[in-house]
């Protein structure tokens, strides 16, 4: 049976036309011949399986599985696996492709990927996780491998799927290949400074954007939406260097004090409590929509795609938006918030830092050789602030929003790499 793309969701933007649509202003702009233009549109492999699962009633469930190969241009590729009953094709490009532009901003050797399997984690077992994992493993057994393509956990995935794949992959080469997969437990050879990296990658970004805009970190106001990984890190760090941070929110809303939360606290709260916020003291609660309006200096999205839209753009008054999550600014509200003279640096750089550091993973497992987090984070710092000023000096020179002048360094770096490589 032929395969049918799912519609877009009502109300939301293809995640695929929101990403192409920022990727052919880049290009046009840098006056990408159509014919490099099309080889750079276009995944470069994409790979569909049926994965029957035994369930732990003995019924064979059947779960479709995706891997999108976005580019091996830049050296092989990279990029997470998600767990999620929304999983799609028409998402796992996006986000493949998304891989491609992220490693190449930050000049890390690698081309983008992503992978998917339709399932609901919350209502499987630890077992039934487990199979599908091994069982989607199996299956992109000619896919992955450490000079080929190389996974890493994404939603609905953890260090714990990443170990079952690692094995999956070893025991089917007889050797113990780590390199094969990033985002894997401490003990078998995941890197120091890897759970803090994306959120401390958004900090070193946030800094070096208010250094530009003349903002003193200690007298700067911010807000974070989400309080999961990236957001919770972010806040702690940003903490660290001095801002106030007056508001944190998750799925259970949001939380607001003047005077700045207690992000020690929070944490703490939400590791007691289910991993929610639900029932903080402490701060007024407010809702999400609030949370991203609020008067700050500095705003993270790190919550979730598609919160800051058209219908809300207008009324956002902060100086500076720092995307931790994926895709929160949907293409619609570019225009409104570039039109209002705030600075937005980009999810492909703001978020790097986690690529960055499951990079390092890889190096450290190939070397045989453990870094210190010291050394982990010295590194990891220098590539997001490099990578931040090479975007800030492009999009001073072409006079673009940072998003655009992003895209046209990672364009640049891919179409150029192509060239020299050259085709058929
Ligand atoms: P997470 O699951 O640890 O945390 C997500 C947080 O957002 C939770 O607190 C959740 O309650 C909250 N949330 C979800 N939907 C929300 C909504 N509509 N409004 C407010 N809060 C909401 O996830 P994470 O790893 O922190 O990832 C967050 C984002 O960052 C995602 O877009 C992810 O793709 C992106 N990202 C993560 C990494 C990483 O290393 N973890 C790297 C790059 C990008």
């Amino acid at each position: 049976m032929a395969y049918i793309e799912p519609a877009p969701l009502k109300d939301k933007e293809n995640p695929f036309e929101a990403m192409m649509s920022r990727f052919k202003v880049a290009s046009e702009i840098l006056g990408l011949e159509e014919e490099i233009y099309n080889v750079l549109k276009n995944p470069a492999r994409q790979v569909i399986v049926s994965l029957p699962v035994t369930m732990d009633d003995g019924s064979i469930k059947v779960f479709e599985g995706y891997r999108v190969i976005h580019s091996t241009i830049l050296g092989p590729s990279k990029g997470g696996i998600r767990f999620d009953p929304h999983v799609n094709l028409d998402e796992v490009k996006a986000l493949a492709a998304w891989m491609t532009w992220k490693c190449a901003v930050v000049d890390i050797p690698y081309g983008g990927a992503k992978g998917g399997v339709t399932c609901n984690p919350r209502e499987m077992s630890a077992g039934e996780i487990e199979r599908l994992m091994r069982a989607y493993t199996q299956a992109m057994a000619d896919v992955f491998g450490p000079d080929q393509d190389i996974p890493a956990p994404d939603m609905g995935t953890g260090p714990r799927e990443m170990a079952w794949l690692m094995d999956q992959y070893s025991r089917n080469k007889g050797m113990t290949t780590h390199a094969v997969v990033t985002g894997k437990p401490l003990v078998m050879g995941g890197s120091l400074g890897r759970t803090e990296a994306t959120g401390r990658g958004v900090m070193v970004s946030a800094m070096a954007a208010m250094e530009k805009l003349k903002i003193n970190p200690y007298k700067a106001t911010c807000a974070v939406q989400g309080f999961g990984n990236v957001g919770s890190w972010a806040a702690r760090l940003l903490h660290e260097r001095g801002l106030l941070v007056q508001a944190v929110s998750d799925l259970s809303g949001a939380y607001y004090n003047e005077k700045g939360m207690d992000i020690e606290k929070a944490v703490k709260y939400r590791d007691a409590n289910k991993g929610s916020l639900d029932g903080f003291e402490g701060a007024q609660k407010i809702s999400n929509e609030e949370l991203l309006t609020l008067p700050v200096d500095l705003l993270v999205p790190a919550a979730t795609e598609d919160v800051i839209t058209s219908s809300n753009a207008s009324n956002i008054k902060a100086k500076l938006i720092v995307e931790g999550a994926n895709g929160p600014t949907s293409s619609r509200a570019d225009n409104i918030i570039n039109d209002k003279g705030i600075m937005v640096v980009p999810d492909i750089l703001a978020n790097a830092g986690g690529v960055t550091v499951s990079y390092f993973e890889w190096v450290q497992n190939r070397l045989g050789y453990k870094w210190t987090a010291d050394r982990v984070n010295r590194r990891s710092d220098r590539i997001m602030k490099d990578a931040f000023n090479n975007v800030y000096k492009t999009s001073q020179e072409y006079k673009v929003p940072m998003r655009i002048a992003a895209y046209m360094v990672a364009i640049d770096k891919v179409s150029k790499t192509y060239k020299f490589r050259g085709g058929y």
